[in-house]
């Protein structure tokens, strides 16, 4: 719901395009989505590194570090999720217009919500990388012990157990974690970025 009225807002003198010149890139968002485990953090953490290296400029927007802080008053019923998402994705579109790639690593497990995110990125901004891997590979890994603790029931609406996972009918990259590594990961992401003329 809309609540803000007798607003107005103010263009800057620098615009999106001369900061993307002189960061010597674009600015896209790199929109992780897939089930808890699948490889999100993992291979976001390994990709902003080697961005870094190549002196691209980005900034990671991790879930968990985000709910310490920005979304802390919000849980994980469909209305919470729903606002988490889009407070990430409008914090992704000012990085965008700060000419910055920013990685977000979200469950987002819902279509509508993440397509939203798109909607409100210019065209070919939003690029959806789906970290693909069942629920019984990311089960078998339960780095944060998380699966175990749906399983006992001492969470509920956990993603993949008792709550949804709408898989990305058409993301820009697909990353099987299951068939491939995190440094195969980063390549292939790399790779997507240089031949679309993103970095
Ligand atoms: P998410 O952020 O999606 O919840 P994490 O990155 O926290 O997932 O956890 C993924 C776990 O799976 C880590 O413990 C990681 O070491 C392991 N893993 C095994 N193979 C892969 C792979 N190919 N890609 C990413 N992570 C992998």
């Amino acid at each position: 719901m809309v609540k803000s009225q007798n607003i107005t807002w103010h263009d800057s003198e620098v615009t999106k395009k001369e900061r993307q010149e002189k960061n010597g890139h674009k600015s896209v968002v790199l929109w992780f989505t897939g089930l808890s485990g699948s490889g999100k953090s993992t291979i976001s953490v390994a990709l902003e590194k080697a961005l870094f290296e190549r002196g691209v400029r980005s900034y990671r927007l991790d879930g968990d570090n985000i709910r310490h802080g920005l979304n802390n008053n919000l849980g994980f019923s469909p209305e919470d999720r729903k606002e988490n998402i889009r407070r990430i994705g409008e914090v992704s579109k000012l990085l965008a217009d700060a000419g910055l790639i920013t990685l977000t690593a979200f469950i987002s497990p819902y279509r509508e919500d993440r397509d939203h995110v798109r909607e409100i990125l210019e065209d070919g901004e939003f690029v959806e990388v789906y970290t693909k891997a069942s629920v019984a590979a990311c089960e078998e890994r339960d780095p944060k012990q998380l699966y175990k603790k749906a399983r006992a029931g001492e969470i509920k609406n956990f993603t993949g157990i008792d709550a949804p996972y709408e898989a990305p009918e058409h993301p820009e990259i697909i990353v099987d974690t299951e068939e491939n590594s995190v440094e195969e990961a980063v390549e292939q992401i790399i790779r997507y970025l240089e031949d679309q003329k993103v970095i």
